[in-house]
């Protein structure tokens, strides 16, 4: 059930800093997420901060270096069909496309879509696990087909979103707002591992938003795409899905990052994965031993020993497929 609750409807960006620096007041974008984890007594929030309302957080609009800001309000299916995007960042399209149904698209946004809680069915459930502030992470004893196969300990969540997966492969920028201004970080230093933080998923305080997503150029002969399987093809959360962006010389691969989603409390970069392909003209043997190389580290549980084979499958085929 959900509690009472006070609502304020925030005209800019400082007031909804303000607004959000009372305890128990939680940001509200598009809801998409937010209700359901009121609903599901997973955060006590005695007050909703909606900036729906602050225009200059939406939008997809060049940058004068090539590259492209994209504020974050603007909603996962503006993303998914911007010509734009698909034209330069396509790894960015393709898994904006992917997240779960149209009409959650059309309401969720890119900056919800990010700070989205874990999906793990303790936590959601009823279980005081360690993420809600009690002892234990249950699915290390318990049932653990949907959680972490690299990263986890002691807290086994898997991170849920499709683009934070494209946009730690694209070497996207955040733009924080917080009460002492804005400050910039790398999208592959937002996020928190619970080896960190056991109780947050990334590093914003409760009175900062971020404000806006920062692409860089694409570069020169640059490709990338997303692959995401899951259980059935309407909406449903990655069981494993992999980012890929390789940019060329010539023919041989010059540049590589290779990110999984899915398996891990956050995007997870497969660094020896990517430097296995650079120099190289990418072919079978070539994408077989990048696959390879990225689930050396993996560290299943008795019930998720499936995902290993699924994540080298994906990442042999998306490598193929792209090259
Ligand atoms: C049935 C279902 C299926 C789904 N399937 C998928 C899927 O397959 N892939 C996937 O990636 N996602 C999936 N999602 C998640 C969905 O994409 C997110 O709910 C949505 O993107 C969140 O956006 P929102 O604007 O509605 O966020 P909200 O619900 O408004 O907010 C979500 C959280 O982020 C915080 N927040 C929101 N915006 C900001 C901001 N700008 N700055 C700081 N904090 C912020 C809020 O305080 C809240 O804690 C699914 C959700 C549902 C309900």
């Amino acid at each position: 059930m959900i509690n009472n609750f006070a609502y304020v409807k925030a005209g800019s960006i400082a007031a909804a800093i303000k607004a959000l620096s009372t305890k128990g007041a939680s940001l509200h974008a598009g809801g998409t997420d937010l209700m359901g984890c009121m609903h599901d007594e997973v955060m006590q929030v005695d007050k909703v901060v909606s900036i729906r309302n602050i225009k200059e957080l939406r939008g997809i609009t060049a940058r004068p270096d090539g590259g492209l800001r994209i504020g974050a309000l603007t909603t996962v299916a503006e993303i998914a069909t911007s010509a734009t995007v698909s034209g330069k960042y396509a790894v960015l399209a393709q898994a904006a496309g992917e997240v779960a149904s149209p009409q959650l698209r059309n309401q969720g946004t890119i900056g919800g879509n990010l700070c989205q809680r874990p999906r793990c069915w303790y936590f959601r459930g009823d279980f005081r696990c360690a993420r809600k502030g009690g002892d234990l992470c249950y699915a290390v004893g318990g049932e653990n087909q949907y959680h972490a196969i690299f990263g986890g300990g002691p807290c086994f969540f898997v991170h849920p979103s499709d683009t934070a997966v494209a946009l730690v492969a694209l070497q996207a920028q955040l733009t924080i707002a917080g009460p002492a201004g804005n400050r910039a970080v790398r999208i592959a230093d937002f996020f928190v591992g619970p080896d960190k933080n056991i109780t947050k998923e990334n590093i914003l305080a409760a009175n900062e938003i971020v404000a806006e997503i920062i692409l860089p150029p694409p570069g020169a002969n640059v490709r990338s795409s997303y692959r995401k399987i899951r259980s059935r093809r309407a909406w449903d959360f990655a069981l494993a899905s992999v980012g890929l962006v390789l940019q060329y010389a010539g023919e041989n691969v010059s540049a590589a990052r290779i990110v999984l989603g899915g398996v891990a409390p956050y995007p997870w970069r497969t660094e020896a994965a990517e430097k296995s392909l650079i120099g190289r003209k990418i072919d079978a043997a070539a994408a077989a031993a990048a696959a390879l190389a990225a689930v050396k580290d993996a560290n299943p549980m008795a019930d998720n020993q499936y995902t290993v084979a699924m994540v080298q499958g994906a990442v042999e085929e998306s490598i193929l497929a792209l090259a």
